[in-house]
């Protein structure tokens, strides 16, 4: 049995994640030796797709690059198990301090491939206020 399916089994985030797609009403498949739930009509989270241990619960079918994102997310729930899900909240606090988004500067979504989740990679924000005398080329972004 795959490590990563195991790992995740023990640190119950595949339990969480199949109790979620249940409550959530969508369909469970096998797909790559790991589970797909499509159909998922909540507000929350905000996402296309979206990994809970080895389940990947989306609003519509994936494709294989999507699919391969997700199962990066499934090696990142193996090393942190539960602590997956504040370090998580705190790398995308981060992107969007820097960037305005949560995904540019996240390292977990980095790390999965920002383009293969389908984001568009931001720039950093500009830090700091225009210099004193400055020509406004340094200008804050709001
Ligand atoms: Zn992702």
């Amino acid at each position: 049995m795959d490590p990563v399916a195991v790992v995740n089994a023990l640190n119950l985030t595949t339990p969480t994640g199949l109790l979620w797609a249940r409550l959530a009403g969508c369909p469970v498949r096998s797909r790559g030796g790991y589970l797909e739930a499509s159909g998922y009509r909540w507000r929350f989270p905000v996402a296309g797709a979206f990994t809970i241990g080895c389940v990947v619960i989306s609003r519509s079918p994936l494709t294989d690059v999507v699919w391969e994102h997700e199962v990066s997310h499934m090696r990142q729930y193996a090393v942190l198990g539960p602590l997956f899900w504040p370090a998580y909240g705190v790398a995308a606090a981060w992107s969007w301090v820097r960037t305005g988004d949560w995904w540019s500067r996240n390292v977990f979504e980095r790390r999965a491939g920002l383009r293969a989740g389908g984001y568009v990679e931001r720039p950093l924000r500009r830090s700091g206020r225009p210099r004193r005398g400055g020509t406004g080329a340094g200008a804050a972004v709001a």
